[in-house]
């Protein structure tokens, strides 16, 4: 095993998916030096979201065209299903949702990111921090495509690689609990009017529902138009009240969830509609951490969980996309602002063991908690929590979650 090691740099951030990037790029503009590691040939290899809200911080990102002119616009009204179909609530979208593929926004986020001098190496695959003395994360440990593994140091990590962080893992970090197994698809040919019903689709299947899979944890199958007769579909499972619903759960082996989503694919009433004389694109199995955050942010002084690596997701819809980008621009600035003060006091470079004070890891840790996006997401969890105990634990069943599906009705209004 050949170990070359390297001058160490402002951020090593792992992984180039829309946090990484977006690090690496508040990192350039403030003048840091980032390199971001990543393990595919590609930024991002495998599709992900594919749709957001629009926020300042995407122009700011992606340039002010690319929402404008590469993605689908919809009004973002919502229609929930209940249980095989039988009722159904629209509510009506107050923000327009843009949709966009995969590989575009990458490609743009990359465009973005080298032409304000961030370096990015790919067939890069971390496989751990490295830590000194006293157990301050000083960059970490990376497989190469030939091989080779290299000892890169940096004054601050940054974990931006997703819902099996292998640097959240390595500090305790239990992605099992965090993660929700998920279908995605995208077909062509949809059996859908687009005219007619130009809304994101939510059918809700509760526990015990599914004679094939009775244990099967409570899940939302999804389906979203892109235009024409394009579509998004999915098949989520929700665990955020799982782990008390005791032994009528169980979490699915593949075998189950690739039937479950095949029988819903054909039959689920409402549903499998879309899918007649329908081709498939693309469709996977993944998962997203959105059944909770972790419990902290910065598991080690020296590294930061971001994005999926730390479930900082938006739970009602699964919406990481914005809140991994903003999460990662402010880690960046502060740490980037941080340093440049540290500096400017010594007037010398800044060490490690400064800027991972244990006073000032405290006081980083209270300004993130004040902020927006932080507050948002953590009133998103406790509301979604409130409301899938209610429908998805309290009720649990299709009979009696129809029963009372004015009342959720509500409850979805207030939630969304
Ligand atoms: C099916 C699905 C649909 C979704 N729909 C939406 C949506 O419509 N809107 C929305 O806002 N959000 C959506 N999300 C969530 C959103 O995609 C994520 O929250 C977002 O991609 C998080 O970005 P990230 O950079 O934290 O992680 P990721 O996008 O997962 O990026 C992680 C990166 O790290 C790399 N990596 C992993 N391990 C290593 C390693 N050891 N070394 C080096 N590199 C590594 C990966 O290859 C990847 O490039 C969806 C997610 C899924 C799974």
């Amino acid at each position: 095993m050949r170990i070359d090691s390297e001058q160490p740099y402002d951020f090593v951030i792992v992984g180039a998916g829309p946090a990484g990037l977006a690090a690496g790029i508040a990192a350039a503009r403030k003048g840091m030096k980032a390199v971001v590691l990543e393990k595919g040939a590609v930024a991002g290899p495998l599709p992900r979201g594919e749709g957001v809200n629009r926020y300042p911080l995407f122009d700011d990102l992606l340039g002010s065209d690319f929402l404008e002119t590469r993605c689908y616009r919809m009004d973002g009204s919502l229609e929930f299903h209940s249980p095989f179909d039988r009722k159904q609530v629209l509510l009506a979208g107050n923000k327009d949702i843009y949709f966009f593929e995969w590989r575009q926004f990458m490609d743009r986020l990359v465009e973005m990111a080298v032409s304000c001098g961030v370096s990015i190496r790919y067939n890069s695959k971390v496989i751990g921090p490295l830590v000194n003395k006293t157990q301050i994360c000083i960059g970490v440990r990376c497989r190469q495509e030939d091989g080779a593994v290299r000892e890169i140091y940096g004054k601050a990590v940054l974990a931006c690689d997703g819902h099996k962080s292998v640097m959240g893992r390595h500090y305790g970090v239990d992605y099992d609990r965090l993660n929700c197994a998920m279908v995605k698809g995208i077909i062509r040919n949809a059996n859908i009017d687009i005219s007619q019903k130009p809304v994101l689709q939510f059918f809700l299947v509760g526990n015990g529902d599914l004679r094939y899979a009775p244990n099967l944890p409570p899940c939302v199958a999804y389906a979203f138009p892109l235009g024409g007769r394009k579509m998004e579909v999915g098949l989520m499972l929700r665990m955020g009240q799982a782990s008390q619903m005791g032994n009528t759960v169980r979490i699915p082996g593949n075998k189950t969830f690739s039937l479950v989503w095949t029988r819903l694919k054909e039959e689920y009433p409402g549903f499998s509609s879309f899918f007649k004389g329908a081709e498939m694109e693309y469709e996977a199995v993944t998962a997203l951490t959105n059944a909770g955050m972790v419990s902290s942010v910065i598991p080690a002084p020296g590294l930061v969980l971001i994005g999926d690596s730390a479930g900082f997701v938006d739970p009602f819809g699964s919406s990481g996309i914005y809140s991994s980008m903003a999460m990662a621009t402010f880690w960046t600035e502060l740490l980037s602002n941080e340093s440049k003060k540290i500096a400017a006091k010594r007037k010398g470079e800044v060490n490690p063991t400064e800027l991972w004070r244990p006073g000032r890891i405290a006081k980083y840790k209270k300004v993130f908690r004040r902020t927006g996006i932080y507050r948002h997401i953590r009133k998103s969890y406790a509301r979604i929590g409130k409301f899938e105990w209610y429908v998805f634990k309290h009720l649990r069943t299709a009979e009696r979650i129809n029963s009372r599906w004015r009342l959720i009705s509500f409850l979805l209004r207030r939630v969304a």
